[in-house]
């Protein structure tokens, strides 16, 4: 019997804010274990927790980021669970009034646009990290990711294919890149992906029971786990089974997830106001500065690449993977006033460039402006194309710009016509045996001679330029 799957998901995602939520403790990945920890996150009784302002401001951003409608009076609750990475036994997030609620984000796939609802963004503590690995009879607890901001961002149910899911995580993490509240890393466990699953025959409307997987930490494992669980609830229905609701964990080398325990309800949490944090109250005027303080997101930047600016859409498609690329490339634009060849050198010979020396884009060593003068400079035929490749080699390896490179190397073109004239007759004089067979009618020897010529020009002048000298000075030869 055919199925289709019904799909939401919960999406954690650390906010790259200096401390953490509750105490001043650093914010950052990896270090020596339990170096970033203070009485505040580790729980100890007694100590009470700080509210961080920038925490609470990042996760307004992202709601805004995503559409959603920030609630201008919003509390913390307690939720009550035990695990040994979560010292004090209960996690402060928030339960019936998050910051921000009612938000959407717009995927496009196969050229069709889809709206994906989210239901509601929380605020809330990431919890510290066991490690098993290696060990036998015991487990070690590493507390530095204890109190770390983290976002919970969930969805409606309207995701119905795996393809889908991958298109909303990944403009969720490019919104928010945008926004500037995450490095939504997800090899490095700052953006984590919650996947439940559910499936219903075709032709009802009844959605299925659902299944939950957990912490899900590529795009790749997203995509194959909701297919190898939308197979498997179907083939359980199939044999006259029925899905039990319960949280799976994945196994990614495997390609297969097995029962973990069963799901929880809310109720089980046995939610309850947060006593030792006031309630958060904003007005109109604080929401709105926030959002004016976001940047241009990456769908109204898309529309700007291939509207006016005329750029295709897979070539702003990969400028907008990058925050860094994508203002280095309107810098340039804007300076070069040719947004087509400030986004092919970017494209083409910068990445390349970024590919080969390990580097990502924020590491570029120069600016949008310095690109767009190089831009310019080529438009104005100041010089070749050629060598705008290797002053652009050069601006990674200098701190210089364009123009001083290019005047330091001798890149700058020729662009006198009696000076080119003069090396050309030069060259006509030393190869006299090919200009006459030229003239005896061998066209063939006109590439010769053209080869002649921009070699002792080495790339300085426009070929255009010296084929034309070349075309004249071999007529009046004729003559
Ligand atoms: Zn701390
Ligand atoms: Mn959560």
């Amino acid at each position: 019997m055919p199925y289709l799957p019904t799909i939401g998901l919960e999406i954690h995602v650390e906010l790259s804010t200096g401390s953490k939520l509750f105490c001043g403790c650093p914010v950052s990945f990896g270090g020596e274990p339990n170096s970033r920890c203070c009485p505040v996150c580790t729980s100890v009784p007694g100590t009470l927790p700080v509210l961080n302002r920038a925490a609470v401001q990042y996760a307004i951003k992202a709601g805004l980021a995503l559409n959603c409608e920030i609630g201008l009076f919003s509390k913390f609750d307690r939720k009550n669970y035990f695990y040994p990475d979560l010292p004090k036994a209960y996690q402060i997030s928030q339960f019936d009034l998050p910051f921000c609620l009612d938000g959407y984000v717009d995927i496009e796939l196969n050229g069709e646009q889809k709206r994906i609802r989210i239901e509601r963004i929380h605020l809330e503590e990431d919890a510290g990290k066991l490690v098993h690995d290696g060990l036998d009879k015991y487990s070690l607890a590493d507390y530095n990711r204890c109190g770390v901001p983290l976002i919970e961002i969930v969805t409606k149910p309207d995701i119905a294919s795996a393809q889908e899911a991958k298109a909303f995580v990944e403009k969720v993490r490019l919104c928010l890149l945008y926004a500037g509240v995450s490095d939504c890393k997800m090899e490095e466990g700052s953006m984590r992906v919650d996947v439940n699953t559910s499936v219903r025959p075709v032709g009802t409307d009844e959605l299925g029971t659902r299944t939950e997987m957990k912490n899900l930490n590529s795009i790749r494992s997203i995509v194959r786990c909701i297919e190898s669980e939308t197979a498997r609830q179907a083939s359980v229905l199939d044999s006259g089974g029925r899905v039990v609701q319960e949280t799976r964990r994945w196994d990614d080398n495997k390609g297969e997830s097995r029962a973990m325990r069963s799901k929880e309800n809310a109720h089980d949490y046995r939610y309850f106001p947060e006593p030792d944090i006031i309630p958060a109250e904003f007005t109109q005027e604080q929401i709105e500065a926030l959002r004016a303080s976001l940047p241009k997101m990456p769908h109204e930047r898309y529309l700007e690449y291939t509207g006016k600016m005329g750029l295709p859409g897979s070539d702003a498609n990969q400028i907008l993977e990058s925050v860094a690329l994508a203002d280095i490339f309107e810098d340039a634009a804007a300076i070069s006033a040719n947004p087509r060849t400030s986004a092919s050198l970017i494209i083409v010979e910068i990445l390349r460039r970024l590919n080969d020396m390990g580097l990502s884009p924020e590491q570029i060593p120069f600016d949008g402006a310095a690109l767009g003068k190089l831009v310019k400079m080529m438009d104005e035929r100041q010089i070749t194309a050629n060598n705008a490749k290797k002053v652009l080699t050069l601006m990674f390896e200098t701190k210089d710009s364009p123009d001083k490179i290019a005047k330091d190397n001798g890149f700058a073109v020729i662009s006198d016509v009696a000076g080119i004239k003069s090396v050309v007759s030069d060259i006509l004089k030393q190869n006299e045996k090919a200009v006459g067979e030229y003239l005896a009618g061998n066209a063939k020897t006109f590439g010769f001679l053209m080869g002649q010529c921009v070699g002792a020009l080495s790339g300085r002048a426009d070929p255009q330029v010296v084929r034309a000298v070349l075309q004249e000075l071999l007529q009046k030869g004729q003559d």
